[in-house]
């Protein structure tokens, strides 16, 4: 795993001993001298992981992380506390601060690989989420600010204990209003996270407990719990195992006997991070919601209907490709307004979408026409379709202002073949409609065979 790091430390001698090390294990490696110009490496070299030196002249590490943390362009990159400090209240200063991890000076070797691997892992998976939310917004999708951090509500699981240390950390844990349940045995523990709904999973080790790191690499194996933060509970005689823990997954730890303070905010970190990569997540999914849907009538758009079409015929399921046109839509517009026109377009969008069942799709083809597209090959069934279609537009006067104005629609039908691609199916569909424009409008047409092997017809200009 290759990845930047920054080494921040105001001792020339210190950097160049971790950078040193950290080059043995072919990490790219940069220093900084001071809290300030650590600010300034983290925005313009993008380091996946920074050292950070607590003890340094003019900004201490403290100061610096919470700079870092409360910008947006640096807050997602792990923050590594290096400090020749070991008490807790130093701890839990800087997991305030936003740290998210702690290394002792000196540092020991394979504590370093193991946490650095650890944090790694996790910023993988943030990376992919930011480099999908920037994709959506360079297509102009609008992202959501993220949401501030609610603790009220969370819920964790603790594994593999006695019920004496589940009220132990479950009474420090509700300060912030968070419920932890005991997750029993194995088998129930898979059965409550397979339910869903936490945020959390402490896995609280025993001498020598090789069933717990089973159980941990497991989690990260299955794509429900692969990305639940997992913070081991151990004593202070398992750090190999505590490390083994790393490698395999976990995300942090805490040593008996347990600090509430220091439980509490490396909790709180973990759900953070947590909740961060769950707002990417979910902007990420409404920029595609918004890439797949037509904002006028929130039907889906033409890009959406043709792909879910080109789905339909893959899988050679049968279907059918309804076009519908609204009859002398101009007049509407010119006599009415546009803002009119648009709400003609949605109101028969909400009259058509009714007469569909859920596995048929409907989409704004563009300007005043809509394409619906059937899971069936059934010409009867089809044909009622579009005949219910018809009778849902013309049945009921459009209320436009003070007047009711009839409107009717014109709809090209056409049935799949083996074989028929989509653009020949709604190209066939498409010379049907011109045919039922031809015939009078407020009527459906079927295309035949030769429409569906013949060549397009270019008539919609005369609509
Ligand atoms: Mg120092």
């Amino acid at each position: 795993m290759t990845a930047r790091i920054l080494v921040v430390d105001d001792v020339a001698a210190n950097r160049r001993l971790l950078e040193a090390r950290l080059r043995a294990e072919y990490f790219e490696v940069s220093q900084a001298a001071s809290g300030a110009e650590a600010i300034a490496m983290a925005l313009s070299w993008s380091p996946d992981i920074i050292l950070l030196d607590v003890m340094m002249p003019v900004m201490d590490g403290f100061e610096c992380c919470r700079l870092m943390k409360a910008d947006p362009a640096t807050q997602h990159i792990p923050v590594v506390m290096v400090t020749a400090l070991v008490d807790t209240d130093e701890r839990v200063r800087g997991l305030e601060a936003g740290a998210d991890d702690f290394l002792s000076k000196p540092v020991g070797e394979a504590t370093l690989l193991s946490r650095l691997r650890a944090l790694l892992r996790v910023k993988q998976v943030t990376d992919a989420w930011r480099l999908r939310q920037n994709t959506a917004r360079e297509l102009g999708l609008e992202a959501q600010p993220p949401l501030a951090l609610a603790l009220e509500g969370t819920r964790a699981l603790l594994l593999r204990t006695d019920r004496a240390e589940v009220e132990l950390l479950g009474g420090m844990l509700a300060a912030d209003g968070i419920s932890l349940l005991n997750g029993g045995d194995e088998a129930h523990a898979r059965q409550l996270l397979a339910g869903g709904g936490f945020d959390l999973v402490l896995l609280s080790l025993r001498e020598p407990d090789t069933e717990a790191l089973r159980f941990a690499s497991s989690l990260r194996a299955s794509a429900a719990t692969r990305d639940l933060p997992l913070l081991l509970v151990g004593d202070p005689g398992q750090q190999a195992q505590i490390l083994r823990g790393f490698d395999l997954g976990a995300n942090d730890h805490v040593l008996r006997p347990v600090d509430a303070n220091e439980l509490r905010a490396r909790v709180r970190n973990q759900i953070r991070r947590r909740r961060f990569q769950e707002s990417l997540q979910n902007d990420l999914d409404r920029s595609l919601e918004m890439a797949v849907t037509d904002p006028l009538t929130g039907l889906r758009n033409r890009r959406y209907v043709r792909r879910h079409l080109d789905g339909l015929l893959r899988a050679g399921k049968g279907a059918a490709a309804l076009l519908v046109d609204v009859d002398y839509f101009k007049r509407i517009n010119d006599g009415f307004g546009h803002a009119s026109g648009d709400q003609v377009l949605q109101e028969i969008a909400l009259r058509m979408q009714d007469e569909l069942r859920a596995s048929d799709v409907i989409g704004r083809y563009g300007g005043e026409e809509f394409l619906m597209v059937l899971v069936t090959a059934a010409e009867e069934e089809v044909m009622a379709v579009a005949a219910r279609l018809q009778s849902a537009v013309a049945d009921k006067p459009f209320r436009l202002g003070d007047q009711r104005v009839s409107i009717t629609i014109s709809t090209g039908v056409a049935i799949a073949t083996t074989d028929t691609t989509s653009d020949a199916l709604i190209s066939a569909a498409d010379t049907a409609l011109y045919r039922a424009k031809r015939a009078g409008r407020d009527r459906v047409e079927l295309a035949n065979d030769a429409d569906l092997s013949g060549p397009t017809s270019a008539a919609a200009a005369a609509f």
